[in-house]
């Protein structure tokens, strides 16, 4: 247990430089987590059109997602990739 932290901990040393939580908002609505309340996110992107994304019936997708994860509590929320704005 307290390897995989260890392990986390560095790599997420590692990556700092290259990575800067910022505020979002979608649909003109400020995004804040739904489990710890932090307004902060770590911007990430996947791809929708996986087999199993086909399974549960979104390949009409293909195409890209923005995955926001909260920088508190590493919740991840996905959006759509449509225009977003990020904010100060
Ligand atoms: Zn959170």
């Amino acid at each position: 247990m307290s390897e995989f932290f260890d392990r986390l901990k560095r790599a997420a040393k590692a990556a700092a430089s290259e990575w800067k939580p910022s505020r979002y908002k979608i649909a003109n609505i400020q995004v804040v987590c739904p489990h710890c309340g932090n307004d902060t996110f770590a911007e990430g992107t996947a791809l929708l059109n996986s087999s199993g994304m086909s399974f549960i019936g979104l390949d009409w997708a293909n195409a890209l997602a923005i995955t926001l994860s909260c920088t508190k509590c590493s919740r991840i929320q996905w959006f759509h990739s449509t225009e977003h704005e990020t904010g100060a």
